[in-house]
Order: structure tokens, then C-alpha cells, then sequence
């Protein structure tokens, strides 16, 4: 008997042709279908280059597909959302079988689920194997567990999948972290000869695309001018390659410095290629193990970086499935103020905020210190609605999804899930961004100074917010030794820094 024809939507977030939708495609009677859809890219105020990179892997992908026998239906500029062109397809084609991989973004999960219940076709929604950990082991793992910390989940991780253990099981180097090893600043002197990543000149459906976006989104922010992004599995391999041949070794290292035109440091700028599914986490690891025992490297930089793909790259999409949709919703410090405008712009006299803006808006990337404690800390403590930030690290970033999007922002940044898995809000002054970087340098505000006309706003706002929290900070082992500071400032100064807080809270925008 003849079986029905299927439909399997391949979104942009999902360009591997291993993946769960893919696996036992017909080529008799199956037809792969992807929507490029305007609406989509306006859902929030997304950066060209993120639309861009989204836009030119897809078409890239569909060219692969189509050249390897798949039946291709592309919607190239469609005005209709995802799930309206998707449900036009299904009527026009009289399909009535969808199958999918469940979207790294809760809403259109709900929305394709209910477009099947509605139109009263047969959806088939399978999980993603992209991941090490599925959803199940997920929530036995969590089930239970009075505190949720990346620590445990990692190490029971790192045991199930037999990776950096000794013939005894044991951890490698006898110890599960070795942060105490990383995590320096750059000399005084400066970064030195950092080997540049690989980039990738565009080629002419990247061409293509690039013309599309600055037409069809002109007030879009972000620039389109560096765009190098890999867009293939050919690009992201080539990329991984040369991360682990010849960045790695210094990763762990320099894994939170900061320097003024050094915008990706050591990092592996890896995120996009692997969050559009163009890499394999399990690729990625076995080519750091490998590059560990070829090039003698230090277990330090080796775990650190396995721990965030093993570790938070898999805990925060766990806990994004476990805690949605009240995860977009927490509000734990009750902050309603808006963001400034500044953040769409770089445009304020704030030299860290100006820089990690600033490549935030000329690359669509800025790494995770820059992101968690210049971006973030600032966000925190700024009192922004965090649904607002939220919006703003989901646009702005060329590997932003979701899924991994959220959990950083709401619960690490923000800790507006009241430290649902953080054993503490991630705040720093002004004095930590100085240790870190050189962005204080030639700054007009002063990162020591807690009030008055030089303070450095992140120092004030910092005192300030430990103020404002006194009680919740003494209370909390982690965090009682910052409220201890606090004693040794005298009151009328304590009184000075809120009152000069609460004119920058006021007047955020003119920072
Ligand atoms: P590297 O520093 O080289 O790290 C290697 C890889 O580990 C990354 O490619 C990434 O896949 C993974 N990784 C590292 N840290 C994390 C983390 N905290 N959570 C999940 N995966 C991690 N990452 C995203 O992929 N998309 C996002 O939208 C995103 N938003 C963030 C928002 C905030 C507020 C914060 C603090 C972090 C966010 N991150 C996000 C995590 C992290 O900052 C980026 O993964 C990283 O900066 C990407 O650059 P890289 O590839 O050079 O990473
Ligand atoms: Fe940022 Fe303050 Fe340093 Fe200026 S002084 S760069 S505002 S931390």
C-alpha cells in the first residue's frame, strides 16, 4: 500500500542532515520543506548579520539537499510566520503528515502544535539528538534535587559519556576544575599575537543574501560590512580545525580577559556553528581530546572548554525546557525600567558598555564575560525589565536562540529566576571590569570612585544595588563577604552613593 506523503520542515536552527526529522526520509514520498520568513526575523529586533547567517546556511543547506536527490520545497521572503506558510503548504500540497524536530524556541513549539491540532493533521515532533542529554535524563537528573548547579550535572555528564576520565574512572589530572588555573587577565601590556580565527570571505549566495537583508531590513542594527560567518558544514569543520590547532591552547587561560579591538580573544567563536547544527558537540569534543594529546596541551585549557559545551551548553537547555514558560516570565527583583537606548547603539561615554556594544554591533558577537559582566552586570544592575534584556541578547547575537539564549540571560545575568541554578546574582564594579580589561583606561569615569561627578557608574550602581539587597547578600554564605565591604563604607558615603544612583538610574539614557 501506498504511504502518505510526509512534509518535514527543516528550520534555520536545524541544518544537519544526521538530524531526528531527516533519518528516515522517503525519497519516494517525502518533501523537506524551510520558510525563510520575514515576520520571524521581526519577532524581535534582530541584527542584520544574524538574519544574514540564518538565511545564507539555509539556502546553503537546501542547495546540499537538492543536490544529494531530497525534495526541496524552499520559501525564500515569505510575509506569512513560520506556521502560516507552513499550514498554506500543507492545504496546497493536501499533506496531512508534518514531521518535525522540536524548535529551540518555545513559542513556535506551541504554535506548530497547536496549527496541528487545529488544521487536524498528523504531527510527528521529535526531539533533537543533537544533545548529549534528552529531556528525559534531564528531568530525572533535576527531579528532586533541592539545588540545580552546573557542577553535578557536568560530572555526571562527563562519567556518562566516558569523556576526560582515567582508566579508573576518575577525572583526568585527579580534579573535575581546574578554574582556578584560568580565567587570568591579559599582561599590562596587552593581548600580544593572537592567532586570528579562521574567517570566511562571502561567497555569492552569502553575497546574495547580504543585498537581500540591507533591503529588506534597512533599520535592522548591526553591520553586515565583517560579515565572515561559516555557513556550511564545510566552513564550521574547516573552523573547528583551525580553533583546535591553533586557539585553543590559550583559551582557558584568557577565557575572561578583555581588550579594546581584540573582539574574539582566544575564544572558539564556534557558538553559531554549532547552535545552527552545522557542528556536532560530539565532533567538537573528540576534536579537543585529540588536539589535547597531539599538541600536549594543558588539561586546564582542555576542560574548561569542555565544560562548556559538555556542561552549560547542555545544563542550560535542559533547564530551558524544565522551566519554560515561566522562565520568560520571572521577574525575581520586580526591575521595570527600560533599557537604554544606547544598548542599539554603543553610543554612551561608558568605555566597557562603548566596546562590548560596539563588537556586539559590528560582528553580531561578544563573548561571554563581555556578555555575563559588562552587558549583563549593567542590565542587573540598572533595574532593566528583564524580558527587555532578554529581547535585546536574543537580537543582537549571531548565535542566539532561545533555548540557550534565555537561561543565560534571565537566569545567570539577571537572576530573575531568584537563583533557580545560580548560587548567587552575577554582580561585579567597577573594579572587576578594571582587573579584567584595559577598557577603564581612557574612560572619563573613574572605576574606584563610588559617587560623584567621576564615579564609574558600574561602581555606584553596585554599591548601590548591595544596598538596596543588604539582607538577601548577608544572608548567603556565597555572598556575605561583598556585604562585608559594605560595613567598612561609612554611612553618609552609603547615603552619597544611593543618592547619586538614583540621578544615573533616572538618567540612564544619557550615560
Ligand atoms: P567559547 O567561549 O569559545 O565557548 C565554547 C562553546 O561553549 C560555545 O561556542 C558555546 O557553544 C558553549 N558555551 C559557552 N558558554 C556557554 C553558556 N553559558 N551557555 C551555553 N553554551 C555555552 N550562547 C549562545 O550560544 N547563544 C546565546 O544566545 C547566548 N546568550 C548569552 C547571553 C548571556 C547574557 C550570556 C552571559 C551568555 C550567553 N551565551 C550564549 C553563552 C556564551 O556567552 C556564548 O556561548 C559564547 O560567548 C559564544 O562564543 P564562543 O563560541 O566563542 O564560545
Ligand atoms: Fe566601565 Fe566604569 Fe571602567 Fe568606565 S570606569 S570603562 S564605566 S567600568
Amino acid at each position: 500500500m501506498n504511504q502518505p506523503k510526509r512534509l518535514i520542515l527543516i528550520l534555520g536552527d536545524q541544518l544537519d542532515k544526521q538530524n531526528a526529522a531527516l533519518k528516515d526520509y522517503d525519497f519516494q514520498r517525502d518533501e523537506v520543506i524551510m520558510i525563510e520568513s520575514v515576520p520571524e526575523a521581526q519577532v524581535v529586533w534582530s541584527h542584520k548579520a544574524k538574519i544574514a547567517l540564518f538565511l545564507s546556511a539555509m539556502r546553503h543547506f537546501a542547495q546540499e539537499l537538492k543536490a544529494e536527490g531530497y525534495s526541496v520545497h524552499y520559501i525564500q521572503d515569505s510575509s506569512l510566520s513560520i506556521v502560516d506558510a507552513l499550514k498554506d503548504a500543507l492545504e496546497k500540497k493536501n499533506i496531512s503528515q508534518l514531521v518535525c524536530i522540536e524548535p529551540g524556541e518555545w513559542r513556535l513549539k506551541q504554535d506548530i502544535e497547536k496549527l496541528a491540532k487545529d488544521a487536524n493533521f498528523h504531527l510527528d515532533m521529535r526531539e533533537d539528538d543533537h544533545f548529549y542529554c534528552s529531556h528525559r535524563e534531564f528531568r530525572e537528573w533535576a527531579a528532586n534535587k533541592k539545588e540545580l548547579r552546573l557542577e553535578f550535572f557536568y560530572r555526571l555528564m562527563r562519567k556518562t559519556h566516558d569523556i576526560l576520565l582515567d582508566k579508573d574512572g576518575n577525572p583526568e589530572g585527579g580534579q573535575w576544575n581546574f578554574d582556578q588555573d584560568n580565567r587570568k587577565p591579559y599582561p599590562k601590556s596587552g593581548p600580544g599575537i593572537i592567532e586570528t580565527p579562521i574567517l570566511f570571505e562571502p561567497d555569492a549566495i552569502t553575497r546574495d543574501v547580504i543585498a537581500f537583508v540591507k533591503k529588506q531590513y534597512p533599520e535592522h542594527p548591526g553591520s553586515l560590512d565583517h560579515f565572515r560567518w561559516p555557513v556550511t558544514r564545510e566552513q564550521a569543520l574547516e573552523a573547528l580545525q583551525y580553533f583546535v590547532d591553533y586557539r585553543l591552547r590559550n583559551f582557558g587561560i584568557y577565557q575572561d580577559a578583555m581588550w579594546t579591538d581584540t573582539p574574539y580573544g582566544w575564544h572558539s567563536i564556534l557558538s553559531s556553528s554549532l547552535n545552527l547544527k552545522l557542528l556536532n558537540p560530539r565532533e567538537v569534543i573528540a576534536a579537543v581530546v585529540d588536539a589535547w594529546k597531539k599538541y600536549s596541551l594543558d588539561l586546564s585549557t582542555v576542560e574548561g572548554f569542555i565544560r562548556q559545551i559538555l556542561g552549560w551548553r547542555e545544563f542550560v537547555r535542559g533547564m530551558y525546557y524544565l522551566d519554560m514558560p515561566k522562565m520568560a516570565a520571572d521577574n525575581y527583583y520586580d526591575h521595570q525600567r527600560s533599557l537604554p537606548s544606547w544598548y542599539w547603539t554603543g553610543k554612551t561615554n561608558m568605555r566597557c558598555m562603548q566596546n562590548a556594544i560596539g563588537q556586539t554591533l559590528n560582528y553580531g558577537y561578544a563573548h561571554h564575560i563581555q556578555r555575563l559582566m559588562v552587558t549583563g552586570n549593567f542590565a542587573l544592575l540598572a533595574e532593566i525589565l528583564p524580558s527587555a534584556v532578554c529581547d535585546w541578547y536574543l537580537a543582537v547575537y549571531v548565535d542566539a536562540i532561545e533555548w540557550v539564549e534565555l537561561p543565560n540571560t534571565a537566569g545567570m545575568a539577571l537572576f530573575a529566576n531568584g537563583g533557580r541554578f545560580t548560587s548567587k546574582p552575577y554582580i561585579a564594579s567597577g573594579a572587576y571590569i578594571k582587573r579584567m580589561s584595559n577598557y577603564c583606561g581612557d574612560c572619563q569615569y573613574k572605576p574606584d570612585v563610588r559617587f560623584g561627578e567621576t564615579a564609574c557608574p558600574v561602581t555606584t550602581l553596585y554599591w548601590n544595588f548591595l544596598i538596596q539587597h543588604r539582607e538577601q547578600f548577608d544572608g548567603n554564605p556565597r555572598t556575605r563577604l561583598m556585604t562585608a565591604n559594605l560595613k567598612k563604607i561609612h554611612d553618609a558615603d552609603q547615603a552619597a552613593i544611593v543618592e547619586h544612583a538614583q540621578k544615573i538610574l533616572n538618567n540612564l539614557d544619557r550615560l
